[in-house]
């Protein structure tokens, strides 16, 4: 079946075509058929599209919402030009999956979605302001366009970690704080975490139950995941995804009396403060030139740039912190996995990273470190690290088409 997977922000919307189905899955032969960007939504669009085996086709059109986007999008895949692989009209798009951020307690698995689903998002928004109004925007625009008869999926970043235990998951803050609200740590990018704990069973030939690894996605948002037998034990986001890791405009963990000090003595208000937190801070706040990391590592490199240096030390520095923290907490681990644009590309901040631990038992090959960039897969460790280090680049959008199809086919998911 070919599932289009969408993912909505709040002006911009991504999206794939995958063939797959559960032979498909069983034998890792599901194909990306399309896939496009657009962004801006809201003024003049900037729409990149692009079919399997084809360059990309940019250009620009004034799309005024999501539903715009999705009909410009619906008239480039059923449009001879796309030349998109066996999709002629729109009944050849069998399901959408779309991803969801928030899923709060209430979703732990991905779901169909009916009415009762989408007021469910709904009630989620409290917890995820930024994200789920406009992953319901992408649902509600899809229901429009295809109508009942196409079932639609939504598969949350929240539900990997729904089998974190309380210790992990609960702040030391009056129980009934928890209770009352749901006050907890939830975790995000778990389809990211999950998708590369399936992978790198895969290439190690592990089972579920002795998979015991400590992911890194490290993009623009950032965040570490302890996955003991292959389900996520403890993460480093939290109830929003402003906890734990440095990442590029949000700083991570941060002692809670630094809001009153900044109300006190800036005079600012709480929106200003999760402006601050959410968006100033992180690599930009601290190296006062960009959020992007490659840019910081040329500054550093060409330039001696002290701030640069600084922001990617601090960078390193944390995510050494919660390496340390999970082998601690799982009594250590068989495998470190890099994913994300950070983690898949930087070799520079994966060596600084691994740097000086061969006491945990973690030591990577520096040749073979820097030549596993640009989509590459793989070990990256030496022969005696005790703790295997690999590279796999995430794929968020195959496990959402695969559980869409699971979904809409009812078996459980595996992988
Ligand atoms: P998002 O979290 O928005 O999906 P990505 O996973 O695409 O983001 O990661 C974006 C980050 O990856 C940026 O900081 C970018 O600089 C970094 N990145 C991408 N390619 C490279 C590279 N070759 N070297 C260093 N950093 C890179």
């Amino acid at each position: 079946m070919n599932i289009l997977v969408l993912n909505c922000g709040s002006s911009s919307l991504k999206f794939q075509i995958i063939e797959t189905d559960l032979k498909k899955i069983e034998k890792n032969e599901d194909k990306q058929l399309a896939k496009g960007l657009i962004e801006r939504i809201g003024s003049q669009a900037l729409v990149t599209l692009q079919a399997d085996g084809a360059p990309p086709v940019k250009h620009a059109a004034p799309l005024r919402d999501h539903r715009s986007a999705l009909d410009h999008i619906i008239k480039w895949i059923i449009s001879d030009d796309s030349k998109i692989p066996n999709i002629q009209s729109l009944a050849d798009i069998h399901a959408i999956g779309h991803r969801v951020v928030h899923g709060a307690e209430r979703f732990t698995n991905s779901t169909i979605i009916t009415d009762a689903v989408i007021r469910g998002i709904e009630d989620c928004i409290d917890l995820a302001p930024l994200h789920n109004p406009a992953n319901l925007k992408g649902i509600l625009a899809a229901r429009e366009v295809f109508g009942p008869g196409v079932p639609q999926v939504a598969v949350f970043d929240t539900s990997f970690h729904a089998t974190m235990p309380e210790t992990s998951f609960l702040y030391a803050i009056p129980y009934q704080l928890y209770r009352r609200h749901k006050i907890r740590r939830y975790g995000f990018h778990g389809t990211s975490h999950r998708y590369v704990a399936f992978r790198y069973r895969q290439l190690t030939g592990k089972s579920r139950e002795e998979t015991n690894i400590i992911t890194l996605h490290l993009g623009n948002g950032c965040s570490a995941c302890a996955i003991k037998h292959g389900s996520s034990f403890d993460t480093s986001m939290g109830l929003s995804p402003l906890e734990g890791l440095v990442m590029g405009t949000r700083g991570g963990d941060l002692d809670p009396a630094v809001i009153e000090f900044l109300v006190h003595k800036e005079g600012m208000s709480m929106v200003e403060i999760d402006n601050l937190l959410n968006k100033q801070s992180g690599l930009l706040g601290i190296s006062g030139l960009t959020n992007d990391m490659r840019d910081l590592l040329a500054e550093a490199h060409e330039h001696q740039d002290r701030r640069a240096m600084l922001a990617i030390n601090i960078f390193v520095q944390r995510a050494k912190k919660y390496i340390g923290a999970y082998l601690a907490e799982m009594n250590g681990a068989d495998g470190l996995v890099f994913t994300g644009g950070i983690g898949e590309n930087a070799a520079p901040i994966r060596q600084l990273i691994c740097d000086n631990m061969q006491w945990l038992g973690i030591e990577i090959d520096e040749k073979v470190n820097a030549e596993m960039v640009g989509g590459k897969e793989g070990d990256i460790s030496t022969k005696k690290s005790r703790v295997k280090v690999f590279v796999i680049p995430t794929n968020e959008e195959l496990l959402i088409a695969r559980d869409t199809a699971r979904c809409v086919l009812s078996t459980p998911e595996t992988k």
